[in-house]
């Protein structure tokens, strides 16, 4: 099984996927935790030259995701779902469409395009969308100078205004956490939705 996880910077993605992936194990399953961009060295290369130089034209950024992600699927993500892992990614073709796609305004629906050819079609079985306003995330975040330093406050909007009508046109995929709760709140939340996909 594939879940994504996605949302806006400083949703808390990374630290829920952590206590999914142990809390999966601890039920004796064969749990690959992985991230984009960044697994890999093309993802690396990639995170790298985000931080530091903020000005790679957009249609050039847009093609390195694709080809970080084509890297990330053919050699960790189909790989893994094979031998029959449950697969964590942290982030992955939906956040192209509302970074690239929407934020970026070079066409949602191009940027998806793009992201299953590179992919050979593989979407997830289920996406988690981490939900919130993107103020909140701005005051959490504390880590790495991000986009959420260099874009301004309506560039986050779009990415979380796009994220919303994702999970609004494929509900089936997509779960929506409200990412404004308490960390143990959300990691109940996650574990319930899981479990009962993993039973469905
Ligand atoms: O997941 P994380 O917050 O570490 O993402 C790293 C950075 O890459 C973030 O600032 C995010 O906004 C950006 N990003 C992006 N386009 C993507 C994926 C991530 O601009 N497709």
């Amino acid at each position: 099984m594939f879940i994504t996880f996605e949302g806006g910077d400083g949703a808390g993605k990374s630290t829920q996927i952590r206590r999914l992936a142990e809390l999966l194990r601890e039920g004796g399953h064969d749990v690959r935790v992985t991230f984009e961009p960044g697994e890999g060295d093309l993802g690396a290369e990639l995170r790298r030259l985000m931080q530091h130089s903020g000005h790679i034209h957009a249609r050039t950024e847009a093609l390195l995701f694709a080809a970080d992600r084509a890297e990330h699927v053919a050699r960790i993500v189909r790989p893994a779902l094979e031998r029959g892992a449950i697969v964590l990614s942290d982030r992955y073709l939906d956040s192209s469409v509302a970074y690239q796609g929407a934020a970026r305004e070079l066409g949602t629906q191009e940027i998806r395009d793009l992201s299953l050819w590179a992919t050979d079609g593989l979407l997830p079985d289920l996406t988690i969308l981490f939900d919130l306003d993107p103020r909140i995330g701005a005051a959490r975040r504390t880590g790495e100078p991000d986009r959420l330093e260099r874009e301004p406050l309506a560039f986050h909007t779009r990415v979380r205004d796009n994220f919303l009508a994702a999970a609004a046109a494929e509900p089936e995929r997509f779960v929506v956490i409200d990412a404004a709760r308490e960390p143990e709140t959300i990691a109940a939340n996650v574990a319930a939705v899981v479990t009962a996909r993993l039973k469905a």
